[in-house]
């Protein structure tokens, strides 16, 4: 083997020297050199049910000795049927019919073709914008950027983008009417019907919102009643409600969705991420039978799929993961857990003056950072306070995810704390000793 450089791998960073993952176990992940890092933000909020999980890996094992991957066209499979009727017991209302495909990305285009090929079939050839929202992350492919309103992710692909990003985030701590909640009275959400005015309900599929703002903010999370307002107004010019449950989904935020805190049904749901821990990748997207009745009665099929959509392989895994967190009643324990940490979390805050702000929900944690506190104004862009962090962190022995998407105006510095939910009393403790050490030694240097 010819070996032209030192690493052929291309990596986040072009620059900068990766550590080499030697193994995990449970909330550890450890490197070639025998350096320990507790897994804070579960990878990228994916690894959900820890590193090394046994009856995965043995699923993962009997799987493989019968069949790895088959079709969609040719074969359906037990594993694959198995894991979309479990998906839809999970599901609220009548989200029954599952769409397998590998990224979150494909998810939440996947949604996004399903919503139009839906008012297609009806004859209703003009719907097909989609609205989304300004600080929000759906993907990285084009269809999935088009509906992010992630200013950075965007900015160098403008002219292949569509203008989705119609509406204003629920974004209380910034609000950006100059409001407060409740006597906002939800102007963030009502902004949907001022941009459905504007666009004509005639021209748009759906509105896609991450129930909980991830990637692009670090856990917000909008007031109460804020989704029922949203199903609301979409219910009531025919738009068709995608929450992107790619990052809050499957138990994440202390619920089986994110959007069940809000109680409401959307139509169609992308998830991705959590679904398979981590242990092969899988993304599906979940329809309404409302919805597929419709494309059955019609055309009789959904125009997208990949190659490796449904392989059986990564259904079976993505079943013993959903397994293990029945069996080892997790979505309960991620309530608990997420309890102690947003309370270390704020204690924490009262120790830093550079943090602006803690929010989130059971094991999706944030924390947003200011150069003053009073006024909420944001570091410079330059200084890298979310990068210069997770290095602290990292080499402290702890991983934290950075969810610094804001440039131009909109939100500044920010981190995800997201550990799987088996972690212990005592490793959260653990991670908030290592925190509170690094964001020492940030505070220091920023004095
Ligand atoms: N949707 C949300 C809410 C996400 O957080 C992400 C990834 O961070 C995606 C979609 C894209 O998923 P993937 O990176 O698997 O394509």
């Amino acid at each position: 083997m010819r070996v032209k450089i030192k690493s052929h791998v291309i990596k986040p960073l072009l620059d900068k020297e990766y550590p080499t993952v030697s193994h995990g176990r449970g909330v550890y992940l450890y490197d070639t050199e025998g350096k320990a890092y507790i897994d804070g933000c579960s990878g990228a909020i994916t690894a959900n049910i820890g590193h090394g999980v046994q009856s995965v890996i043995d699923a993962m094992k009997e799987q493989a000795q019968k069949v790895s991957f088959t079709y969609r066209s040719q074969f359906t499979s037990d594993a694959a049927e198995e894991l979309a009727t479990k998906l839809a017991s999970w599901a609220p209302g009548d989200l029954d019919y599952v769409f397998f495909v590998n990224s979150g990305s494909e998810a939440t285009e996947t949604a996004m073709k399903i919503a139009i090929q839906y008012w297609q079939e009806q004859g209703r050839t003009g719907k097909n914008k989609i609205l989304s929202r300004w600080m929000s992350y759906h993907g990285i492919t084009l269809g999935a950027l088009s509906m992010s309103g992630h200013i950075l992710r965007r900015k160098r692909f403008i002219p292949l983008l569509e203008e989705f990003p119609s509406v204003e985030p629920p974004y209380c701590y910034r609000c950006p009417f100059g409001s407060t909640y409740p006597s906002c009275d939800l102007l963030c959400a009502n902004q949907l019907e001022q941009a459905i005015h504007r666009i004509g309900a005639d021209n748009i599929a759906a509105f896609i919102a991450e129930p909980i703002i991830g990637a692009s903010a670090g856990a917000v999370t909008p007031p109460p009643y804020y989704y029922q307002r949203i199903k609301e107004i979409c219910e009531r010019y025919e738009i068709l409600f995608i929450a992107d449950e790619v990052m809050t989904g499957n138990g994440r935020t202390g619920k089986p969705f994110g959007i069940d805190h809000w109680g409401v049904v959307p139509d169609l749901m992308a998830l991705g991420k959590g679904m398979s821990a981590g242990y092969t990748p899988m993304a599906a997207t979940i329809a309404s039978k409302r919805i597929i009745d419709v494309i059955a009665a019609g055309s009789k099929s959904i125009m997208s799929g990949h190659t490796f959509s449904a392989n059986p392989q990564s259904a079976a895994v993505s079943l013993a993961v959903m397994k293990y967190i029945e069996d080892h009643r997790l979505i309960g324990k991620v309530e608990e857990r997420g309890q102690q940490l947003i309370a270390g979390l704020q204690a924490l805050m009262q120790k830093y003056e550079i943090i602006g702000d803690v929010r989130g929900k059971g094991l999706l944690c944030g924390m947003e950072f200011v150069k003053d506190r009073t006024t909420k104004e944001p570091f410079p862009f330059h200084l890298r306070v979310t990068e210069r962090l997770i290095e602290k962190a990292m080499n402290n022995g702890l991983l934290i995810y950075s969810a610094s998407g804001g440039i131009d105006g909109q939100a500044g510095d920010a981190i995800l704390v997201a550990p799987p939910f088996v972690i212990t009393e005592e490793e959260i403790n653990e991670l908030l000793f290592i925190l509170d050490r690094s964001l020492g030694e940030l505070a220091l240097e920023l004095e």
